[in-house]
């Protein structure tokens, strides 16, 4: 059988010492940081919730370069959130915590970019938040660093500047459900399979950014993520 057209291309996201790591699917934890669910009007450990993003969101940025993304359209109010992102590379469902590092393949610093506008007006109205997060180029993406050569990522400044001037600072001891219970939650949910990508939450201080833009994103131990807005 033939395609009637040619199927699109595989997103694919340079591993930190050669190789191209190709994206299945893209999950996001939602206020996985106590300091950003009080900034967005919550409180308190909740249970971990999930969105996604197509995989062709996905902008990757190569290892000492600075990607671009488009200001997109809709939207008066574009926020960053500097996310450490979790590369699967053993998939499985009903993983436990325990075991959840065994499929994991590295990780990488990511951007779960927002259109806040949008999404505050679908929490309002009891509707999905994809317009608001699973927009084109939502997700820039540093190289993936494999877990060989970092260890299991359990702490480690996580920060953002734009222009310079830091905006967000975390650390990944903060996350209110570690990467290794985040990954037990979704394999209940879903079936996990090589080349996901999960982008972990945000810590506080997310805010604006306009056209013209620098944002530097980095997370102890990972090659940071260098991004313009055009
Ligand atoms: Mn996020």
């Amino acid at each position: 059988m033939a395609y009637v057209f040619a199927p699109p291309p595989v997103t694919a996201v340079p591993v930190a010492g050669g190789g191209e790591f190709p994206v299945h699917r893209v999950y996001c934890v939602g206020r996985n940081y106590a300091d950003h669910a009080v900034e967005m009007g919550f409180t308190g450990r909740e249970p971990p919730f999930f969105f996604l993003k197509p995989a062709d969101t996905v902008v990757a940025v190569a290892a000492g370069e600075t990607g671009h993304i488009d200001y997109p359209t809709l939207t008066a109010n574009l926020h960053h959130e500097v996310e450490l992102v979790v590369a699967i590379g053993k998939g499985g469902r009903d993983i436990r915590a325990a075991d959840a590092a065994s499929h994991i393949f590295g990780y990488a610093v990511g951007l779960d970019m927002t259109r806040r506008d949008l999404q505050n007006d679908m929490k309002k109205q009891g509707r999905p938040w994809c317009i608001g997060k699973a927009f084109e180029q939502s997700a820039p993406i540093g190289p993936i660093v494999p877990m060989a050569q970092t260890g299991e990522l359990l702490t480690g400044a996580i920060s953002l500047a734009v222009n310079g001037t830091l905006r967000q600072q975390g650390d990944l001891k903060d996350l209110i459900w570690s990467v290794n219970e985040t990954i037990e939650q979704l394999s209940i949910g879903w079936t996990l399979q090589p080349g996901d990508l999960i982008y972990s939450g945000t810590p506080a201080g997310v805010a604006a950014v306009v056209r013209g833009d620098v944002m530097e994103a980095q997370i102890a131990g990972l090659e940071a993520l260098r991004i313009a807005v055009r």
